[in-house]
């Protein structure tokens, strides 16, 4: 039997884990960037019951070595260009490490001041990094929390929403469905989750039309739809404004879309998931417009493209009294003295569960390594990067560029002459799984207008330009040798 681990038998094998995360990093280009296993066969690969008896540590690490590793995709390849990035940087690795380390938990400011205040510190200054209003500071009426996703950010922005929308009525009565939330067809699908899980149902959620060519929400069509719903008796709680959609980092105008909030007294949500760390650089500043002027909440993913580790999304409020009024619950077993005199923060009363991690140590690690200047170099990195192979895409007329692509995604597709829309359609798709299987890198699909585009998403911290040259060489080669291309080459037709 393994007695609990003596501090130098953590010493030890600790060692040789950071050790194994070196060498994983340094060897990480061995890998095809995606697994290449199917469905079940790491499961059957491993034992159906749990040990009786314990194991030394380096069991484990066997495992990971052979069973594991061929099941994992490589997030942190250079050349993995799927969805969006999944930044990990050494900083953030250390520093969660620490977080696990300490084994803290920081549901009340009680639990650990340190937790507590350190995250206000750090949200205070990635704030004050992205270009954020004042108001959105902690020593303001505002102020910011860390949530483990976007998702869970978007559903504390609409408890709060409904809970100024309805006087609090909500939270006393539970019942939710007079209320409507407006998206557009680009919003990320955690706000259709938020509303199911609010009580709103598919019923409370309006699709407010794009713009054909950007994808941007039409804040005409958003007007005549709140108000229509208005007339009707409904009450119009939020409406959610992307910053760099999930799809095609379409950004919607949130000045426009603000106003219209304004005039109804609706609540702005602002999903900046993916794009809003870019505004670290001066030159994307403009991702912040009408932010400062409309916005109610407003939510950012380091854990995207901002160098930090799964999980870290940082979620703001103008107003932090909505938001604690709707989500404060205090149980007798909570009460302290600290609480009660209202001069600390407990960020429990910020998000959904109770506990929290102490996720501010890697994002605290994470900005004071690289510094702002060095957080503007990884950003400006992948959207030179992104620039330069959108060039090459569009210089090659066997391709088309949807544009605009202003930060690290790029999306594309070959124009298939010859073929009806829904054979080009299926090329393309076959196009992208011959590229993945291969190994070499990783890229995934949307549909724009219905048609299917390919993404390529620049922004790993291993990236350079060799990797996205390289990739592109690849989509160029496999797309000449696809047997439909030499089959339409000889129909010699147009589309
Ligand atoms: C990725 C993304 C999300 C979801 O992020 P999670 O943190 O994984 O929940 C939400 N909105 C947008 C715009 C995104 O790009």
């Amino acid at each position: 039997m393994n007695a609990h681990m003596s501090p130098e038998e953590f010493r030890r094998h600790g060692r040789q884990v950071v050790d194994w995360i070196a060498d994983y990093m340094a060897g990480i280009e061995s890998h095809p960037v995606r697994s290449r296993v199917g469905p079940g066969e790491i499961r059957d690969a491993l034992p159906a019951e749990p040990p009786e008896h314990g194991e030394p540590f380096e069991a484990v690490l066997a495992d990971l070595n052979t069973i594991l590793l061929p099941g994992l995709t490589h997030w942190q390849h250079p050349s993995f260009f799927g969805y969006y990035p999944s930044n990990a940087s050494g900083p953030a690795i250390l520093g969660d490490l620490l977080s696990s380390g300490l084994g803290v938990q920081g549901m009340l400011w009680i639990t650990s001041p340190a937790c507590t205040e350190l995250e206000t510190v750090v949200v205070d200054w990635l704030a004050s990094l992205l270009g954020l209003p004042a108001h959105f500071r902690t020593d303001a009426r505002g102020g910011g929390v860390i949530q483990d996703s976007a998702s869970s950010a978007c559903l504390v922005a609409l408890l709060a929403a409904l809970h100024r929308a309805s006087g609090g009525r909500v939270a006393r009565t539970g019942i939710a469905d007079r209320y409507t939330i407006y998206v557009s067809s680009q919003t990320h699908s955690s706000l259709e989750k938020a509303a199911r899980v609010a009580g709103l149902g598919a019923q409370g959620i309006r699709v407010v039309d794009v713009d054909d060519r950007t994808l941007a929400m039409d804040p005409v069509r958003l007007r005549e739809l709140i108000a229509a719903d208005r007339a009707a008796g409904a009450v119009p709680a939020m409406v959610c404004a992307t910053v760099g959609t999930t799809s095609t980092a379409a950004v919607d105008p949130v000045p426009a879309i603000g106003e219209v909030c304004r005039e109804h007294g609706v609540w702005l949500h602002v999903d900046a998931a993916y794009a809003g760390v870019a505004a670290v650089c001066p030159e994307f500043r403009r991702l912040n417009d009408g932010v400062a002027e409309y916005a109610d909440t407003y939510s950012t993913n380091p854990h995207k493209w901002l160098l930090t580790n799964f999980d870290c999304t940082v979620l703001w409020t103008a107003d932090r009294a909505p938001l604690l009024d709707a989500l404060s619950i205090l149980p007798e077993y909570l009460r302290n003295p600290a609480s009660s005199s209202g001069s600390v923060v407990d960020y429990r009363d910020w998000q959904i569960p109770l506990g929290r991690r102490f996720r501010a140590l890697k994002l605290w690690s994470v900005i004071r390594w690289y510094g702002a200047e060095g957080l503007r170099a990884h950003i400006r990195k992948g959207v030179s990067l992104a620039q330069d192979l959108a060039a090459r895409i569009a210089a090659d007329p066997a391709f088309e560029v949807h544009e605009p692509h202003p930060l690290g995604l790029v999306c594309f597709r070959p124009r298939w002459p010859g073929l009806s829309p829904a054979a080009a359609d299926a090329a393309t798709l076959r196009l992208m799984e011959t590229l993945n299987a291969g190994g070499s890198l990783y890229l995934t699909h949307t549909t724009i207008s219905g048609r299917v585009v390919l993404r390529m998403a620049v922004g790993s911290p291993a990236t350079e330009h060799r990797h996205v040259e390289q990739a592109w060489d690849d989509i160029r080669r496999e797309h000449q040798a696809l047997p439909i291309q030499r089959v339409t080459d000889q129909t010699d037709q147009t589309d």
